[in-house]
């Protein structure tokens, strides 16, 4: 998959994919990261790409022209470029979003910075609007790294034990369960008995049980969203009766 930024800040992006499962997945060519500035599109003399807005108010306004020719230039590495332009205007980023995003063999994203970019680069260039939550942050690069690394990690090769992937939080509508590692008894307490058990079918129904609980204090509208099945409805009438005794 390639993914083609287009930030006033380039080095931003390039440098934090640079690290850990990303930069192993650059490494091993499962992911393309390039980044371009539209300053270096400008026609400005001192390579200016931002002016005030028409109508009043604060703040700068990104130039259409020069972003315009920098999502040009990167659209052209593909014959199927999806083009996104972060933005708090924008939908909200899912995982069902990074599934479908990770289909996609050529992402171009933008990213604004100041009070935003001139509506007609969105007209023009823009194939959808995300958001990756109800606040206001000072530019795209964020978000466009969240969705880049998000969208990475699903595809295939990128993590070590394809697994990974679907027992995330959220793979399954459930946050995931606690998890833990060596020692098993330490100064800060113990690994609960039936992590160590060895048996399969009841370490299953301990790690979704505990994912209901968490979800159910943490995310009670993604139980109402789900399906229950009959031994998930059970645990969880055993999780409430526990609750109130
Ligand atoms: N004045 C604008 C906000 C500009 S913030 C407004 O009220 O809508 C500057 C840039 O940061 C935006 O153009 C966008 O690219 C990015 N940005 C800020 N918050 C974001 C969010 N929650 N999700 C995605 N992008 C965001």
């Amino acid at each position: 998959m390639r993914f083609d930024v287009i930030s006033l800040f380039p080095d931003l992006i390039k440098n934090a994919f640079a690290y850990g499962v990303t930069g192993r997945a650059i490494k091993k060519k499962k992911i393309t990261v390039d980044a371009l500035n539209p300053r270096d599109f400008s026609t400005d003399i001192n390579g200016r790409v931002d002016d005030r807005p028409y109508g009043g108010g604060p703040g700068m306004i990104i130039q259409a022209e020069p972003m315009i020719t920098a999502i040009k230039e990167a659209k052209k590495n593909s014959e199927n470029p999806h083009t996104i332009l972060m933005s708090p205007q924008g939908k909200i980023f899912c995982q069902d979003k990074a599934k479908e995003l990770s289909k996609v063999e050529h992402l171009v994203i933008v990213c604004g910075r100041y009070e935003g970019i001139d509506q007609r680069i969105i007209d023009s260039e823009i194939d959808e609007e995300c958001s990756v939550g109800e606040y206001i942050l000072s530019g795209g690069e964020i978000p466009a790294l969240v969705i880049m690394d998000s969208v990475s990690r699903i595809i295939e090769g990128v993590l070590g034990d394809p697994d990974s992937v679907l027992n995330d939080t959220f793979s399954d509508g459930l946050l995931k369960h606690p998890q833990y590692t060596r020692p098993e008894s330490s100064k800060y307490g113990k690994v609960p008995k039936v992590l160590l058990s060895g048996d399969h079918e009841l370490i299953r129904k301990w790690q979704l049980k505990q994912s209901l609980i968490k979800t159910k204090e943490n995310r009670p509208d993604l139980l109402k969203d789900r399906a229950l099945n009959v031994e998930e409805e059970g645990l969880l009438e055993e999780i409430m009766s526990e609750e109130k005794s």
